[in-house]
């Protein structure tokens, strides 16, 4: 093969070496000393990555899995909800809560922008009976940034739950789970945690517990307040997937040799990165303000079919990345760099679009893309993200 193949694309995520060392290792047993140590040893490293107090549990299933069990655990049926639909994702909260028969309102945002905290301080104090308000933090298929901290701002002070979908912002972006007020957080393992896919986590904040307490255990399989028992017991409910928790012990390590700062630096850098690249070349970016710091979505030209962008970048350059999702799957590319992913994969990721645009209807970029990314990178990583600390 000519090319290294290079997956840069929103989750699933390449995967460091040390991690694939693990994930080769030879099974132990899920009910044995070998796993409690396991066990004993993700716990704290799940409760920095978190930011919180709060026992962090691992759940076997894909990150969807972990939706769908916030929602059965923290609701009954009737139960209204404030979902925030900014697309794909929020729509899945919404289909989620339905299908466990809750009433849902949807604060439906427009392609590209983020949900204010006035919008939903408004929906809340016209309807008192929402019991809570679900979304993304970072929505994937558009590339936005929810404001989790604004509206942990909004709920911590009122009888609504903050449950969010942490899917493409944990170990991505700033999201501490106990200092934002959020009231459950969970994540999957093939985004931001260098895994692949097949492990979910979840984590539940004081007054989430109780609200799980009050609706009773409704599952037999998604049954948290029995999972939680386990894990203070370093165990888990059923046979759960010893070999992503091993890998998972080694990439928390990972986690905290660089810290969250410092991962939280690189990708801030990433994405100024390729932002600055992609409108180097004179491309139009989805989201302006509120953007994601795993992920670019950049539009297309007119005229040029994104498919054709993606085929002819991973044939030619070996990176794969995304399409757009819904009605925006032909008009979008969705540049991934979360996960184990640096300025040199994000570099190529940005040749790789310049061919494929190319293939795709002669388009040609400014020559100084490059220099203008990396520019863009060096003054990112130089400053620091918003909100760090001095
Ligand atoms: C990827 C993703 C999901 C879906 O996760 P699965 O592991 O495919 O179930 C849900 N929400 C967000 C924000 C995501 O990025």
């Amino acid at each position: 093969m000519l090319n290294k193949l290079r997956l840069l694309t929103p989750g699933p995520t390449p995967l460091p070496e040390e991690v694939r060392l693990a994930l080769a290792k030879d099974m132990i047993h899920h009910r044995k000393q070998d796993f409690v140590r396991v066990m004993e040893r993700i716990q704290p490293g799940l409760q920095y990555l978190f930011g919180t107090s709060q026992q962090v549990l691992p759940l076997s299933c894909s990150g969807t899995g972990a939706m769908h069990a916030a929602v059965t655990n923290l609701f009954a049926p009737g139960e209204k909800v404030l979902v925030v639909e900014g697309g794909k994702f929020g729509e899945r909260w919404r289909e989620i809560a339905e299908s466990q028969g809750l009433a849902v309102t949807s604060l439906v945002t427009e392609n590209g922008h983020a949900v204010t905290d006035a919008a939903v301080r408004e929906a809340l104090d016209a309807d008192p009976s929402i019991a809570a308000v679900l979304v993304q933090a970072s929505e994937t298929s558009t590339g936005v940034l929810h404001p989790v901290r604004e509206l942990g701002a909004v709920t911590r002070d009122r009888n609504v739950l903050l449950v969010v979908d942490g899917i493409s912002a944990v170990g991505i972006s700033p999201c501490p789970m106990d200092a934002w007020g959020v009231d459950c957080l969970l994540t999957g393992s093939q985004k931001g945690l260098m895994l692949p896919p097949g492990l979910a986590l979840l984590s539940l904040s004081a007054r989430a517990w109780d609200k799980v307490r009050a609706v009773g255990p409704k599952n037999f399989y998604f049954n948290l307040l029995a999972e939680r028992d386990k894990s203070l017991a370093n165990q888990t409910l059923f046979t759960s997937p010893v070999n992503l928790l091993q890998g998972l012990a080694v990439s928390l390590d990972l986690f905290r040799e660089q810290t969250l700062e410092g991962v939280f630096r690189k990708q801030w850098a990433m994405t100024a990165m390729v932002r600055a690249g992609a409108a180097s070349m004179g491309l139009e970016l989805l989201a302006k303000t509120h953007f994601t710091w795993g992920l670019t979505s950049i539009r297309m030209p007119a005229g040029i079919d994104s498919s054709v962008v993606l085929k002819a970048a991973a044939e030619q350059c070996g990176v794969v990345m995304a399409g757009g999702q819904g009605e925006l799957k032909r008009c979008v590319v969705r540049l991934g760099h979360m996960g184990h992913v640096d300025w040199a994969d994000a570099l190529a990721g940005l040749h790789a679009l310049k061919v494929g645009l190319a293939a795709a209807g002669g388009y040609s970029a400014a020559r100084s893309y490059m220099e203008d990314a990396m520019a863009a990178y060096d003054g990112a990583l130089e400053e620091g993200y918003p909100g760090m600390k001095a």
